[in-house]
């Protein structure tokens, strides 16, 4: 097994820079996702390493193999679509014995009914693809790519077509296949939640260009980029000047308040920033009351309530117009303020971060 690595990788169409010098390594053997909304080049990448689609410029390399100019079939690479392509004229131990007989495996049974089983299909080889369910059919269509023992699997959007239900058990069974058969999984995505739930590691993409790789909780707990911060769950992000840079944290001016955070949380390098605090680390008080010792805090108007179950969320308006939002789980504590209420919104400063208003500043 060894590691996919993509080195300056790079695709133009025309004037269009669709993926713009892309420098990644996949690590042998991990499940990795690659996120980002739609036209950030994702699927480019992910046809360029399967030899769909030739790069402009870079490299694409196994281990020390350079498979750049391998035809699709020659790369030990296999790809699950989104549309499972499955032939219809063929039953699933058909399509799943495909690729062994194109190789010339003549004894491939056993092999289809360990892959059969490996998808929970057991007892379904006889039916056609016009018999089975979309999710029945997209594990078909991972059986009939595993059963080729790729070195690496890609998979572009692969649960898109199933409803929400089906698409969450997918996720648990693709991470559960993925451990199982030990492959290199290389997913492509733009639900954060699907990356996240499945992938040891995440690649956030943006217009051709990753803009942090990292753990789920990493991206999560410590984006690095305003895009980041937003587009992986939802960010309150105050505009804010850096006005001292101290002994183990960092001080910034917000609307003539002042905040600090630790100074291992802080990624802004020039003096404009956005001071950064997830809506599930905010709490809310009453406005007389006295907030925890150490926390920041903004007193502001209840303009927006929301009950979704698992807990509430508000939208509070600061004096300067800004809008933070607050999640408050329902754990049945805490203070669940009115609309119109007056409140304070309040952190540990160890839960904020720092980021550079405009990424590359400093
Ligand atoms: P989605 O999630 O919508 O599939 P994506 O991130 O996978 O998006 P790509 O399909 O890689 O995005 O496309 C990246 C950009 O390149 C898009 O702006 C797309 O319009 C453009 N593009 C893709 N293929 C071609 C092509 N054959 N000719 C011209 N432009 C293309």
């Amino acid at each position: 097994m060894s590691d996919l690595v993509l080195q300056g990788l790079t695709k133009r169409f025309g004037e269009f820079t669709a993926v713009d010098a892309l420098d990644l390594t996949v690590p042998a053997g991990s499940f990795f996702a690659l996120l980002g909304p739609s036209g950030c080049g994702k699927t480019t990448t992910l046809r360029m390493a399967a030899g769909l689609e030739e790069p402009t410029a870079g490299r694409i390399l196994l281990g020390d193999r350079d498979i750049t100019g391998l035809r699709p079939h020659q790369r030990p690479v296999n790809t699950v679509f989104q549309s499972y392509a499955l032939f219809p004229h063929l039953d699933v131990a058909g399509n799943v014995a495909f690729g062994l007989r194109r190789r010339g495996v003549r004894d491939h049974a056993a092999e289809v009914a360990r892959m059969l089983e490996l998808v929970q299909l057991d007892g379904l080889g006889r039916r056609r693809p016009a018999q089975l369910s979309g999710g029945q059919q997209q594990r078909v269509a991972l059986a009939r790519a595993l059963v080729n023992r790729p070195q690496v699997l890609l998979l572009d959007e692969p649960l898109g077509a199933l409803d929400l239900t089906l698409t969450r058990r997918m996720q648990v069974e693709l991470k559960r296949i993925q451990t199982e058969v030990g492959i290199t999984f290389v997913h492509v995505t733009h639900d954060q939640e699907e990356a996240m739930t499945m992938a040891d590691t995440v690649a956030v993409m943006n217009a051709g260009r990753i803009e942090q790789l990292g753990r789920p909780a990493e991206l999560y707990e410590f984006p690095q980029t305003p895009f980041v911060a937003n587009f992986l769950g939802q960010s309150n992000l105050l505009a804010a000047e850096v006005v001292e840079r101290g002994a183990g944290y960092v001080a910034v001016r917000a609307y003539d308040n002042r905040y600090s955070v630790p100074a291992g949380r802080c990624r802004a390098a020039g003096p404009a920033a956005y001071l950064g605090v997830r809506p599930e680390k905010v709490h809310l008080a009453e406005a007389a009351a006295q907030v925890p010792a150490g926390h920041d805090s903004v007193a502001g108007v209840v303009t927006d309530w929301s009950y979704v179950g698992v807990g509430n969320r508000y939208l509070v308006r600061a004096p300067w117009g800004t809008e933070l939002a607050v999640f408050s789980p329902n754990t049945g504590e805490g203070y669940y303020p009115p609309l119109g209420g007056e409140v304070v919104v309040h952190w540990d400063p160890a839960h904020a971060f720092l980021l550079d208003r405009e990424p590359g500043a400093g």
